[in-house]
């Protein structure tokens, strides 16, 4: 019998260690192996990625190459421009290939796309091997193990889990590579439509992606910055499993942190280094494997003589959400990414809706200007310029590095949606995809649902000061004098609330807080905005508005939302109070309880929370009327810049 003749299709899986998928085509003892990369124009158009990650990929697409050269001198990453649903047939054929082999994609595209690519291999007589390896559990066997539900909570993951077994050793990578065989194309490319291009604010000369299959020296290379058209990144952070590898080894070395990592206990304000990993983008491009890393961190915990941390809080707790996050996402496909039809996502008529296009029912990257003011502040929220440095601060961090602290994402997230802005958590989404050089789709919306307490978590009373929470972690504002200079000189007395410090001391600091941030200062005094609104104000409006959403207890798939009859529903100032006549807040609402559920973080200011016995915490209100409210772990309950709501004027 013949040898296959393999393709390795590279996707989400830019590395050669733990990779079962990859074991799968050796294992077929290939007479050759092709390892490809299809640059799928849905990437390179249609999904908002900036140029920080589009360097971060082509980061891990050249130290794979590189790996997979030192195995092999004849092989190398072999990247071919055109879109994988119409190269393949070609391919195959050309190529003479028995076998594709590629790491399961459980993204909505991804399965979308791969359901076609079977079918193309099926008709070419192509046999197609799958195999998990993106999380900790295949995100399907999770699904099922979760009695066919998505995953919408860590003790689901568990009990799932529990039932699926141990989590696989991650295995070592390959000591060798077979030959790729000729790498002949002889056929026609098909140029993929660039229009519409989501991308193009990202480049400033023309893309060049397409103009040859095999790039412009014929040598299947990987794309650099400048072929692609693209603004320089501006990340210090570069890809590849070279330096994910050494990352790991140097937190694996320091015993204490891997072992005692406790998320809540780690600065959103720190940085060179940050408090956490930041192993996020290898994970997200699969430089690093999860497995690898989780049972790294737990052979640490295992052997620990002191008192090692757990889940939630624990490392491994964390890659655990990453799975909840994936399952939720696998079970509820495209709808998982939007309101609109989305079974577990709770409608608030949040400002700056998506368009929803009426054929798919899907949102379709662009929103309606419902209201001038939230549109500016989403736009000042989005440039960094809301005149409360410690939001602004974090948004430039995240435009030039691409990365922010897990609790500074809790600090934007919750500050444009239901604690200050009332702006979709879709708009905010979408600035995250964009930016994030760790973008993942299914962490990015579940997380922006989390906060946006429209799933996962309802607590929606808590919220985060921009001035108390951020003073907690570094009274000297330390964070904001690097990412918002204007401050520099500012007294720490006035570093998050810089509009409160007297003129004569602005001037002596070399900064004015006045304008709206557009203006840059003369010169001499540099300019700082006024803050975009009065905070506590705001954040009343914004309680009301969720509390009368909750009551009115819509879902995205209501027939009221589909149809638009919602409206009648709300007030026309669909924030407006809703307190008193229509029974319990809507956090207090029963059936929530079984989904709320810290995500192993604290620091939110609450309305008025207590801490019973049993170290749930309640609110006030709740407690006085005898009823628990959600599920919060003991070790989550601190509280910090704690405060109680001024009471409704009746
Ligand atoms: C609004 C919002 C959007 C987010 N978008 C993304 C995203 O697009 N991609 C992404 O990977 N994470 C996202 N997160 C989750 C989390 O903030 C990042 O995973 C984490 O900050 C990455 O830094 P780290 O690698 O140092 O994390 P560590 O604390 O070192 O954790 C280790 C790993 O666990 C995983 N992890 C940790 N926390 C979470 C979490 N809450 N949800 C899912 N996985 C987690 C990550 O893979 C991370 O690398 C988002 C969080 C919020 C609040």
């Amino acid at each position: 019998m013949p040898k296959p003749r393999v393709i390795y299709w590279f996707r989400t899986d830019l590395r050669l260690h733990d990779s079962p998928a990859l074991q799968a085509a050796l294992d077929l003892k290939p007479e050759c192996l092709y390892p490809i990369w299809t640059w799928d124009p849905h990437y390179v158009y249609r999904a908002r990625v900036g140029s920080n990650r589009w360097q971060f990929l082509l980061d891990c697409q050249n130290d794979l190459s590189k790996s997979i050269t030192k195995l092999n001198s004849k092989s190398k990453l072999l990247l071919i421009r055109e879109a994988p649903q119409t190269l393949f047939p070609k391919l195959f054929k050309e190529w003479k290939i028995t076998h594709l082999v590629f790491e399961k994609d459980t993204d909505a595209y991804g399965r979308e796309r791969d359901d076609e690519v079977k079918e193309l291999a099926k008709e070419a007589g192509v046999e197609v091997v799958i195999r998990p390896g993106r999380t900790l559990y295949d995100s399907d066997e999770l699904v099922k193990a979760n009695h066919n539900k998505p995953t919408m909570s860590m003790s689901q993951v568990q009990a799932a889990g529990a039932k699926i077994g141990d989590i696989v050793r991650p295995i070592p990578a390959p000591k060798a590579l077979p030959d790729p065989g000729l790498i002949t194309l002889s056929f026609n490319q098909q140029k993929p439509a660039s229009s519409p291009d989501i991308n193009s604010i990202q480049r400033d000369a023309e893309d060049k992606s397409y103009h040859a299959l095999a790039g412009p020296n014929q040598d299947f290379a990987v794309p650099t910055m400048d072929e692609l058209g693209l603004k320089p990144a501006t990340t210090p952070h570069r890809g590849g499993e070279t330096i994910a590898l050494k990352m790991l080894d140097d937190i694996i070395a320091n015993e204490d942190y891997t072992a005692t990592f406790e998320k809540p206990k780690t600065a959103p304000t720190a940085f060179e280094p940050q408090a956490t990993t930041l192993l996020s983008p290898y994970l997200h491009f699969g430089a690093l494997s999860c497995r690898e890393f989780y049972w790294r961190a737990q052979d640490i915990v295992s052997k620990y003589k002191g008192k090692a941390s757990q889940p939630p809080v624990s490392l491994t707790g964390q890659l655990l959400f990453r799975d909840m996050y994936f399952g939720a996402q696998a079970a509820l496909g495209y709808v998982f990414g939007q309101t609109y039809n989305n079974p577990r996502c709770r409608f608030i008529p949040w400002h700056l809706p998506s368009e929803i296009d009426p054929n798919s029912g899907l949102i379709t990257g662009k929103y309606l200007v419902d209201n001038a003011e939230a549109e500016i502040f989403f736009k000042r929220w989005k440039e960094g310029r809301t005149g409360f440095p410690w939001i602004d601060a974090l948004m430039r961090q995240l435009k030039q590095e691409g990365w922010i602290h897990h609790l500074g994402r809790h600090a934007v997230a919750c500050f444009l949606t239901r604690g200050g802005c009332y702006v979709d958590w879709e708009r905010g989404a979408e600035v995250f995809e964009e930016w994030l050089i760790d973008h993942e789709a299914a962490c990015n919306i579940g997380n922006w649902q989390w906060l946006s307490c429209t799933a996962f978590f309802a607590q929606f009373y808590r919220c985060y000061s921009p001035i108390a929470f951020p003073q907690k972690w570094d009274k000297d504002g330390n964070f904001v004098r690097k990412y918002v200079p204007e401050l520099e000189h500012f007294d720490k007395k006035y570093i998050y609330e810089p509009w409160k410090a007297p003129i004569v001391d602005q001037k002596k600091w070399g900064c004015l807080v006045k304008g709206n941030g557009i203006e840059t200062g003369d010169g001499k005094l540099k300019m700082y905005p006024k803050p975009m609104f009065d905070f506590a104000t705001q954040r009343e409006v914004c309680i009301q508005g969720m509390k009368n959403a909750y009551q009115i207890g819509l879902y995205g798939n209501d027939p009221k939302v589909l149809d638009g009859t919602w409206r009648k529903l709300f007030d026309d100032n669909a924030e407006g109070p809703t307190e008193g006549s229509k029974g319990l807040p809507g956090a207090q609402v029963e059936h929530e309880d079984e989904n709320a559920e810290a995500d192993g973080t604290n620091g939110e200011d609450s309305a008025a929370p207590t801490k019973s016995k049993t170290g749930k915490t309640t609110s006030k209100k709740a407690a006085e009327q005898g009823k628990t409210g959600h599920k919060r772990e003991a070790s989550q309950g601190t509280l910090d810049g704690m405060f109680t709501r001024k009471k409704k004027k009746d």
